[in-house]
């Protein structure tokens, strides 16, 4: 089974805007996969979709070979995601945020609090744990929105524009660290509008533009091509 599978994905918003024209698109699992594309091309939308944070106007989603019409919440445990604005309380303490969320996924307290000291730790933020989020640096609050998306171990990750707005040393150790996941086993599929980013990190890649897939090949290719 591939790790995401959409079949004629469209969206058009309130406005009559038409964000995707019919989108299909493969994910096999273990991949790390970038979706491309400049501003306004349907890249967070198509991410909103997978993780149901907005509705679709036709067309079929399947993670982990489960269509999310039929049984969302199996294919929600499958997801950690980890959306461009930061969602978190802003006046709750790190550690309390990031413990919290293994909550909603019925992980014992203990083993919560475990969960949350290692995604803490591998990110960087143990020694912010009991500061309020909002006291975070932009590139810190990125890092906590990871550590509470992977604190139920989730089988794919998805992340929009990760490192938009975070300075190049940062940005390198969270690439390092998406590889390391990547490496363990987690299929990881983000967003992003540089290239440079996605050559990277990335063995699989989708281009869109305006809606449409334009390209969907191998990194290797890709690179061969320009
Ligand atoms: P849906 O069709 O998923 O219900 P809506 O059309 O109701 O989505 O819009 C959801 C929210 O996005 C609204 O609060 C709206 O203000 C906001 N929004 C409207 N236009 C844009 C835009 N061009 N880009 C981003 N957000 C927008
Ligand atoms: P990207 O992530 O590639 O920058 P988006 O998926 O955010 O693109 O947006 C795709 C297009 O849909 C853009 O033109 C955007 O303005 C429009 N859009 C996004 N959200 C809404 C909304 N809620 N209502 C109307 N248009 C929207």
């Amino acid at each position: 089974t591939q790790a995401l599978s959409i079949r004629g994905l469209k969206k058009v918003y309130h406005n009559g805007f038409e964000a995707l024209k019919g989108i299909d698109l493969d994910v096999e699992q273990g991949d790390f996969f970038a979706l491309l594309g400049p501003n306004g091309a349907g890249k967070s939308t198509t991410l909103g979709i997978v993780s149901s944070l907005v509705n679709k106007s036709a067309g079929s989603v399947k993670i982990l070979g489960v269509d999310i019409d039929q049984d969302f919440s199996k294919a929600k445990r499958a997801l950690g995601v980890v959306p461009q604005e930061f969602n978190f309380n802003q006046f709750e303490k790190v550690y309390d945020i990031v413990v919290c969320q293994a909550g909603y996924y019925g992980i014992p307290r203990v083993e919560a609090k475990q969960r949350a000291e290692h995604y803490l730790k591998e990110l960087g933020l143990w020694d912010k744990r009991h500061s309020a989020a909002r006291m975070l640096s932009g590139g810190m609050k990125r890092r906590l929105m990871i550590a509470r998306a992977l604190v139920h171990d989730p089988k794919i990750l998805i992340l929009d524009e990760p490192t938009a707005g975070v300075d190049i040393e940062l940005r390198r150790s969270m690439w390092e660290f998406m590889k390391k996941i990547n490496a363990q086993g987690t299929t990881i599929i983000l967003t992003t509008h540089y290239l440079e980013e996605a050559e990277n990190l990335c063995r699989n890649i989708a281009i869109i533009d305006k809606g449409e897939i334009v390209q969907n090949t191998n990194m290797k290719s890709l690179l061969q091509q320009l």
